[in-house]
Parts: structure tokens; C-alpha cells; sequence
């Protein structure tokens, strides 16, 4: 079993721009700026937007970080989203998900500028990735991609069964993997909460991807031998031998899986770190398309 170290290709990912920025610098460019709203004081959206800041500042891009306590209003947060579409020093920006309750996601989402759009969830966005045109990926599919070509994985002709069907993870992978390109040209099946025969499905799986948020849901049972086997669940689970008390967890049992399969992410520092680099290569993206 190799194991699929996305720690490790998200550093090589993590030098191409600090070489990129160096080189804008020495040209007297812009310098790459992404802009995160977070909304209330969840640990782990605060613990995902800290990072996207501090991978910002590792490779030297500009980075704002935008707080609101829980009871912001809807109005507020879409003023801020237009002020920032406006920003010509804001290349892209992110609104890190889940809002509470009262703001429409949705509403939320639609008002980016898809130029701005970084994390890829806009429909102009979605539909650029679906006919194949230039635009932006969303980050976790478009990690999941970059870990598989930069590991050497080849994707064509092979079944891949994706588990879960999310607009930011599950569906779009689905679509990139079953494109003409490389990664890709993949036969896909996308499997759900009412997938019937989900333990068949899975062991034809030459590919396997989970992202259901169950952790230890795939046993070793469900996989093919020498399979593929990305798992992009990140649930928390209690860990009393940790200070903070809580561990990440994946979706696949690590321990059973790892033996039966050709390679697997583990979690964490797999699918995490290249879903960060994706969201630094989308901001250097950006301002490139708009100096077009
Ligand atoms: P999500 O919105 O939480 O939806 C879960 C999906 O899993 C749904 O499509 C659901 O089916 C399906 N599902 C749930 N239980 C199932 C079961 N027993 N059998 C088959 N399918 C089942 O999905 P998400 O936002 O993509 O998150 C999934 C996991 O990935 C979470 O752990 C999340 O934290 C993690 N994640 C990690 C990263 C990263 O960078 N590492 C990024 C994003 C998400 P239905 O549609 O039928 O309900």
C-alpha cells in the first residue's frame, strides 16, 4: 500500500507559488489578495478559514480576514460580499460555509462575482466546469484531482464510485472525473443515502472516494483489492488521549482498508492540504484572468 500524502504534495503545490509570487514580485505585479468571511465562532470553520490565512501567509499572498458574530444580518453580510466584488485590491474571496440558520447560503452564494468566486460554488461557475470551460474548480474536487495526477494515478478507463452527492464535493467530482481530460475518463458512479447494493457497488470500485462525513463507514469489505481509495470525511470525533479532546476521523476504516488497497489518503493530511492548495492556486487564477 502507498500511501497518497497530501501534506507532502501540497507542499511541492505550496513552492510553484512561492516561486510564482517571487517572480510577480521581481516584475513589480500585484501580489495575489483572498478575502474570507466567517460567521460566528464554529471550531471548525475557525479552524479551516486559520488555515487558508496562514497558507496565505506562508506563500506570501495578501490576505483579509473578515469577522461577524452569529447575529449578523443577511443585508449586512450582502453589502459586505458586493463591497468586496467591487475591491480591485481583493482577487477572490470565500464565504466559509456552513451560515447560520437566517442567511440564505444560497442568496449568499449567487451574490459573488464569479471572477471572484474562488471557492467555485457559484452556478456560472459549476456550469463553466461542466462544459469544460475555463472558470473556477470547486477546491476539494479540484485537490482531489491535482494529489491523483501529481501521485501518478492513472483514472483512465477505471470505475470510480463516489460516495456522496454534495454541490461543493461529491456531484462535481463526480462530473470531473467522468470528463474527457486527465485525471479522468473514469466510467463514475455516484452513490447516496438511497443507493441500494452500496456494498456491491463499492467493491467494483478500481476508484474509490468517500465524502459522507460517517466516520470508519468503509470497511475493508466494501474495497476492491488494490484499489484507489481517496476519503475526504473529516468528522471529530471524542479523543481523550488529546489535549483539546477530539481527533479528525475519516470515512474509511484506515487500519482494515490500508491493507487491501494499492494507495489511500489518510486523514488527516490527505485530502485537507489539497484542498488549501486548491484554494491558493483559484486566487493566483483569479488575478491572472483579470490582467487578461
Ligand atoms: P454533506 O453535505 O455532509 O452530505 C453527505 C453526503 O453523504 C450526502 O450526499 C448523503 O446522501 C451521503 N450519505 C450520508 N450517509 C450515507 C450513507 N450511509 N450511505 C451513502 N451515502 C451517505 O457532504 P460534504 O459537505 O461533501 O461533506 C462530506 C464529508 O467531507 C464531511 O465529513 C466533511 O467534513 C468532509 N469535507 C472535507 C473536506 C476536506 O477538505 N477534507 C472538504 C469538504 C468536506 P444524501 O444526499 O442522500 O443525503
Amino acid at each position: 500500500m502507498k500511501l497518497l500524502n497530501g501534506t507532502a504534495t501540497a507542499e511541492e503545490i505550496r513552492k510553484e507559488l512561492i516561486e510564482a509570487v517571487r517572480l510577480r514580485k521581481k516584475k513589480g505585479q500585484k501580489i495575489p489578495h483572498l478575502a474570507a468571511i466567517l460567521v460566528g465562532n464554529d471550531g471548525g470553520s475557525m479552524t479551516y478559514v486559520g488555515a487558508k490565512v496562514n497558507a496565505c501567509n506562508q506563500i506570501g499572498f495578501e490576505s483579509t480576514l473578515i469577522q461577524y458574530d452569529s447575529h449578523v444580518s443577511e443585508a449586512v453580510l450582502l453589502s459586505k460580499i458586493k463591497s468586496l466584488n467591487k475591491d480591485k485590491s481583493v482577487d477572490g474571496f470565500i464565504v466559509q460555509l456552513p451560515l447560520p440558520k437566517h442567511i440564505d447560503e444560497l442568496k449568499v452564494t449567487l451574490a459573488i462575482d464569479p471572477a471572484k468566486d474562488v471557492d467555485g460554488f457559484h452556478p456560472v461557475n459549476l456550469g463553466k466546469m461542466i462544459l469544460n470551460l475555463p472558470g473556477f474548480l470547486p477546491a476539494t474536487p479540484a485537490g482531489i484531482l491535482e494529489l491523483l495526477k501529481r501521485n501518478k494515478i492513472n483514472t483512465e478507463g477505471k470505475n470510480c464510485v463516489v460516495l456522496g452527492r454534495s454541490n461543493i464535493v461529491g456531484t462535481p467530482l463526480s462530473i470531473l472525473l467522468a470528463r474527457n481530460s486527465s485525471p479522468g475518463n473514469c466510467t463514475v458512479t455516484l452513490a447516496h443515502s438511497k443507493t441500494k447494493n452500496l456494498k456491491e457497488i463499492c467493491t467494483k470500485a478500481d476508484i474509490l472516494i468517500a465524502a459522507i462525513g460517517k466516520p470508519d463507514f468503509i470497511t475493508s469489505d466494501m474495497v476492491k483489492e488494490n484499489a484507489v481509495v481517496i476519503d475526504v470525511g473529516t468528522t471529530r470525533v471524542e479523543d481523550k488521549s488529546k489535549e483539546r479532546g477530539w481527533s479528525l476521523r475519516g470515512d474509511v476504516k484506515f487500519d482494515e482498508v490500508s491493507k487491501r488497497c494499492s494507495h489511500i489518503t489518510p486523514v488527516p493530511g490527505g485530502v485537507g492540504p489539497m484542498t488549501i492548495a486548491s484554494l491558493m492556486i483559484n486566487t493566483l487564477k483569479a488575478l491572472e484572468l483579470r490582467e487578461k
